[in-house]
């Protein structure tokens, strides 16, 4: 049996000023797509699964960015064109497995995943198999669900089990094929912008095993709950109740119908605590360390720039606060600005530069600081991922390690927009986290799959930014419907 596996993953941030271009995205083909088996990514698990399953994966074309701007129609259709063609000319297979996030928005086609899967069902027509894996922060459409034989959601935020669910939809793609099987799927939309939520503690925990004690029924296939990706302007917005079944549409109905109405009834429990970065920061150093003497840093996140949201990673909110209030034994890893990163590699180590560190992509993040700053160390920024996408290669781009003079913080600096996923850009600078009563980083859940484990706590730090939990500073043109918590009138009546 042979299955094709192709993808295009884009979390659209439509709030972002620049569009996303081809050369933005990495592209996988051949030996160097079929090479990711090994990598706890969708499209690793998707190719692990065809060998465990002694199924030929052919290769199509995969390509992904970080979250950013709206694509570039141009860049779209040709990557689109490319995996039409190649679906269209690859010979003897017998089923399909796209990639997808679920929140990609190209410039004049609101609902990237729909146009595609569509696109695909048109090569091959129905009853030939074709699933596909996604992210849970995917916004999704009946008409996407239509064009497909079944959808899987990771389940986690931190996306631990991306691989997981990839697999899942290879094994459903070789049951259809070899059972003949027919299958439904239902997606209940409730009117909710679902603040970024981790599924690692309550409330999502909670919810998510609901979601999952839901599966157990006989005849179903899947339960998904997608969270939603708030920080885009898409007329389908929301969270979303995905349910696959052995072709029965009414159980698909019925289950995501209750799901929704107890995601509905809970909502409140998901309403964010928000704190400030001077307040964030003011309660980390009032949070005591525990009796045990264990060496467990306080973790203070700044939600609000998160690459991995579309926000520019160069916000300097959190560390302005961190300096003005003379944080002991602290560090900060990282902020993205290749100026600076390059300044202190032409600089050398031991080298003393002045640098204008981050503020330079917009006003939103907060303005640029001046300091006086040792180099303490360099790397070239390539690691490997070893909690969320154990086994990825992550290129950071030229990376330094900084002190300012008058202080003895220690700030990462890297050159390519990424979001702080584990402590390895922290242990290729010789930096062990552990030695640290603070450690602050950019990301919204996903560093939780590398920090939580060794946190003594973990503090949310939310000054203004691109991807802040103050949902309602964005503008939304695409909807008049009014969603919770933005507008009190949001009524879910599906
Ligand atoms: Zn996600």
């Amino acid at each position: 049996m042979r299955i094709a596996i192709a993808g295009i993953s884009h979390e659209t941030n439509s709030y972002c000023q620049a569009n996303t271009f081809v050369d933005d995205f990495y592209q996988l083909r051949g030996d160097k797509f079929l090479a990711t088996f090994n990598q706890e990514s969708d499209i690793g698990g998707a190719v692990a699964a065809c060998h465990r399953m002694d199924v030929t994966p052919v290769p199509i074309l995969f390509v992904s960015a970080q979250p950013s701007g709206i694509i570039d129609h141009g860049t779209y259709q040709r990557f689109k064109s490319e995996i039409i063609e190649g679906l269209a000319a690859a010979t003897d297979i017998d089923g399909v497995v796209l990639c997808l996030h679920g929140a990609g928005v190209v410039d004049g086609i609101e609902d990237l995943e729909g146009d595609l899967c569509r696109s695909v069902r048109e090569v091959f027509g129905a009853g030939f198999p074709i699933t596909a894996s996604f992210d849970l922060h995917g916004n999704i459409t009946q008409s996407m669900a239509d064009a497909l034989d079944g959808m899987f959601a990771c389940h986690h935020y931190p996306h631990i089990d991306l691989h997981e669910r990839a697999a899942e939809a290879v094994e459903l793609a070789v049951r259809i094929r070899r059972e003949s099987l027919t299958t439904a799927t239902w997606v209940t939309t409730v009117p909710m912008l679902l603040p970024t939520t981790t599924t690692f503690i309550d409330p999502g925990k909670r919810r998510l095993r609901m979601m999952l004690e839901a599966e157990q029924e006989a005849g179903v296939i899947d339960v998904s709950w997608f969270h939603g990706f708030p920080y885009t302007d898409v007329g389908h917005i929301g969270c979303y109740i995905v349910v696959t079944t052995e072709g029965d549409a009414a159980q698909a109905r019925r289950i995501g119908t209750r799901l929704a109405h107890g995601l509905w009834a809970d909502r409140e429990l998901f309403r964010p605590d928000s704190l400030s970065a001077a307040d964030a920061v003011t309660a980390a150093m009032q949070a005591s360390r525990p009796s045990t003497g264990a060496a467990a840093p306080i973790v203070i996140h700044e939600t609000s720039d998160n690459c991995g949201g579309g926000a520019p990673g160069d916000g300097t909110h959190l560390l302005r606060a961190m300096l003005d209030a003379e944080m002991p034994n602290a560090c900060f890893g990282f902020i993205v600005d290749a100026e600076t990163a390059g300044q202190a590699h032409s600089a050398g180590v031991g080298a003393r530069i002045n640098i204008r560190l981050g503020g330079k992509t917009d006003d939103l993040h907060g303005d640029s600081l001046i300091l006086d700053a040792y180099v303490k160390a360099l790397h070239d920024g390539r690691i490997t991922l070893q909690a969320m996408f154990r086994g990825a290669p992550l290129n950071l781009g030229p990376m330094a390690r900084l002190q300012p003079v008058d202080s003895d913080m220690d700030i990462i600096v890297v050159s390519r927009r990424s979001q702080t996923f584990d402590a390895e850009p922290f242990l290729a600078l010789g930096m062990d986290v552990l030695r640290y009563r603070y450690v602050a980083l950019k990301s919204s859940n996903h560093f939780r799959a590398g920090f939580q484990d060794l946190a003594a706590q973990i503090i949310t730090a939310d000054p203004p930014g691109l991807t802040t939990h103050h949902i309602e500073v964005f503008p939304r043109q695409r909807t008049s419907q009014p969603l919770w918590p933005i507008d009190d009138r949001a009524e879910f009546n599906p």
